[in-house]
């Protein structure tokens, strides 16, 4: 069983979904109406972990009254987390105050229903560990984390979690991350189907991702793996899953 933090479920057809069945997925969703959408595939899939939340790049488009029929959706349904939300700086520089509204009022909801916050965080990484150590976030993980290597450590301090994407290959600030980051605070995440410079990410690429860290860390995969599903259970552990 591989352990996916960080996963655009609802983007793959129902085919694909099929043959994720030996991953447990934490399933993000970008608006209300992909996590309605993230909420019916877990009924229908014992294998995921579904979040709710507006993605940071979409807040413009965006209605206020979203955050309120979200919260429903908290309040009755099973959810794992909420994500993907975050802050962006690098990419939709110009939202930002409207994205700090959203991002605010997430943390309030991860704080009241305690759950994990599934993060994005771009040239953000400071602001958004500052706001989840300023509210008591107790969970979080942030995902493809390629800030500075002193943030990581303030981060991991405070046990959040920041995830590994198979990017590594190809983004060498990244693949520093994952050489560097203290395994208690290590996952691993696919962020399927995005598409990065070529490479179409799917949850299939992980079980290679976690060999290729084990190697480049010299340790064995089998230690690794252990290590990255520990992890993830501690994160996830109110949910049932396999
Ligand atoms: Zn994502």
């Amino acid at each position: 069983m591989y352990f996916d933090a960080h996963c655009h479920l609802h983007e793959f057809d129902e085919e694909e979904i099929k043959s994720f069945k030996d991953f447990i997925i934490v399933a993000v969703a970008d608006d209300l109406e992909t996590s309605n959408k993230t909420l019916t595939l877990a009924q229908k899939h014992g294998n995921i972990l579904p979040c709710i939340g507006i993605h940071p790049w979409v807040v413009d488009k965006t209605p206020m009254s979203h955050l309120r029929d979200l919260e429903r959706l908290l309040a009755n349904h099973e959810v794992a987390g909420i994500g993907e939300v975050g802050l962006d700086k690098k990419f939709v520089p110009n939202t930002y105050s409207r994205q700090l509204e959203f991002f605010k009022a997430f943390i309030k909801m991860a704080v009241d229903y305690d759950l994990p916050m599934n993060i994005h965080a771009p040239d953000a990484w400071r602001d958004v560990y500052e706001l989840l150590i300023r509210h008591d976030v107790d969970k979080a993980v942030i995902h493809w984390y390629t800030g500075p290597l002193d943030l990581l450590e303030e981060i991991v301090g405070k046990g959040y979690y920041i995830s590994i994407n198979p990017a590594i290959e190809l983004q060498k600030k990244h693949m520093r991350i994952a050489v560097e980051v203290d395994l208690r605070a290590m996952l691993v995440e696919s962020d399927g189907p995005y598409e990065y410079r070529g490479l179409k990410l799917t949850p299939k690429m992980i079980p290679k991702l976690i060999a290729l860290i084990a190697d480049m860390r010299r340790i064995r995969v089998q230690e690794l793996q252990s290590m990255v599903e520990m992890n993830f259970r501690r994160l996830f552990k109110k949910m049932s899953f396999a």
